[in-house]
């Protein structure tokens, strides 16, 4: 979209034009749900479903699944009834499929203004206020055009003078059919505030929701009335914090800069019990694999790694065990063949014969920058095993996962998750391309 540039001028001319501080929260309506419509054009209009990992519970509807009664969190045997009268389609977690639309939905909010926070998988906090006040509106509703026609995923926008703010309005905005709602303006917000419950407040847990409750606070309005030296008293500097910014005065900064990640965790329920050392040891190099190839694409190098396998806690007739180790490297790795050999040799001292494991995984930990370590030992093996490496990766990314991959990480893989109601889609693989017939 195009900026508008004001000449010195121009701006002293338009006293009118105000630039006060605006934030916007982006958030993507019943995101997962989303992504599977994409590739499933048959779906658009149905009732969805997408559930957790091992499909334990239902953790996106769409607003046709909702208008069924189907809650949040729910298991998925206790709605199995309604689904199966109401034909809605079920779908297992897909979380590489989930993952990648995330990034193309953030990179394009990018466009509008590199100040962004992402502050969870579908959603992200704008920092607008280099755009005029009373454009903001418009501003908005081309952001959602934008994401909508760029990712095909839809939002709901909210933009207010801050971030607690701004949660409110998208909670409006979910609402309407524009999905855009601008607080910008607005003398007095009591009579919306009003209608804010004060558990939907963000920041307001349930403890704190049950504390305000017993105290006679019901609603954002009355938070927001409530003097600062009551609330720091009786809860704390944050509670505080979010009253402010109820009145309009920013106190929550965005942050903007996601911290290099100091640990990268793998790990699983299996989809069955797993009893043989094989299979347990398949699925530790599966998720030793994974992470050194998150790792490597953050060009970051492990300095440990610990492995750690549990059974199941609730099935204690069986016995319970649970134990973990780590091994260091002697030099930072985030090579494939290393990590796994040393996760292998960690499972071999931990494994115990006639358990039922229920779960493993895999952290890689003490991560570095990679360029530090290639300054001060490279070698010309380590070139040739980055080479390899990177080969691996390019062509993992081209034609699929695990087109390539090590021998001890098993072809069967019996033990991984049930996701028996999967799309399977897979936005790095080249043969899950949408085909479009013309003529
Ligand atoms: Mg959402």
């Amino acid at each position: 979209m195009k900026k508008k540039i004001f000449l010195f001028g121009e701006l002293s001319l338009m006293s009118s034009i105000r630039f006060t501080k605006k934030i916007a929260l982006v958030d993507c309506n019943s995101f997962y749900v989303s992504c599977e419509r994409l590739f499933n054009p048959k779906i658009r209009k149905k009732p969805v479903v997408v559930l957790s990992n091992n499909d334990g519970c239902i953790i996106s509807r769409s607003n046709e699944a909702k208008a069924l009664g189907i809650k949040m969190g729910e298991p998925y045997f206790k709605a199995k009834d309604i689904i199966v009268k109401n034909n809605v389609q079920v779908f297992s977690s897909n979380y590489s499929l989930y993952g990648d639309l995330s990034r193309r939905v953030m990179r394009t909010l990018k466009r509008f203004n590199s100040d962004i926070e992402i502050y969870s998988i579908d959603e992200a906090f704008m920092d607008l206020s280099n755009f005029p006040d009373n454009e903001i509106a418009d501003v908005g509703k081309e952001i959602r055009n934008t994401v909508l026609q760029w990712t095909g995923i839809p939002t709901s926008i909210g933009i207010a003078k801050t971030k607690t703010l701004s949660k409110v309005a998208n909670h409006i905005a979910k609402k309407k059919q524009s999905g855009v709602t601008s607080l910008i303006g607005i003398e007095n917000l009591d009579p919306i505030l009003e209608k804010i419950e004060i558990n939907d407040i963000w920041g307001v847990g349930r403890q704190l929701t049950k504390f305000y409750q017993k105290n006679g606070i019901y609603n954002a309005k009355q938070l927001k009335n409530k003097s600062n030296t009551w609330i720091k008293k009786s809860s704390n500097v944050l509670s505080s914090r979010t009253a402010m910014e109820l009145r309009g005065i920013p106190c929550i900064d965005l942050e903007k800069t996601a911290s290099k990640r100091k640990s990268c965790v793998v790990s699983r329920s299996f989809g069955k019990r797993v009893e043989s050392f094989q299979e347990l040891k398949e699925a530790v190099a599966n998720y030793c694999l994974n992470a050194s190839e998150k790792v490597r694409s953050e060009s970051l190098v492990a300095k440990s790694v610990t492995v750690f396998v549990r059974t199941s806690p609730f099935q204690r007739n069986f016995g319970y065990y649970s134990n973990s180790k780590t091994i260091d490297f002697p030099i930072a790795t985030n090579n494939s063949i290393e990590i796994v050999k040393a996760a292998v040799s960690i499972l071999e001292s931990i494994f115990k014969n006639g358990y039922r494991y229920q779960k493993a995984g895999v952290m890689l930990t003490g991560l570095s920058n990679d360029t530090e370590r290639k300054n001060l030992f490279s070698s010309e093996k380590d070139e040739k095993i980055n080479n390899l490496m990177r080969s691996i990766d390019n062509t993992n990314y081209r034609y699929g996962r695990s087109t390539l991959s090590l021998a001890s990480a098993g072809v069967h893989k019996k033990w991984n998750m049930r996701r028996e109601y999967s799309s399977k889609i897979d936005t790095a693989d080249f043969y899950c391309m949408p085909k479009i017939r013309i003529g």
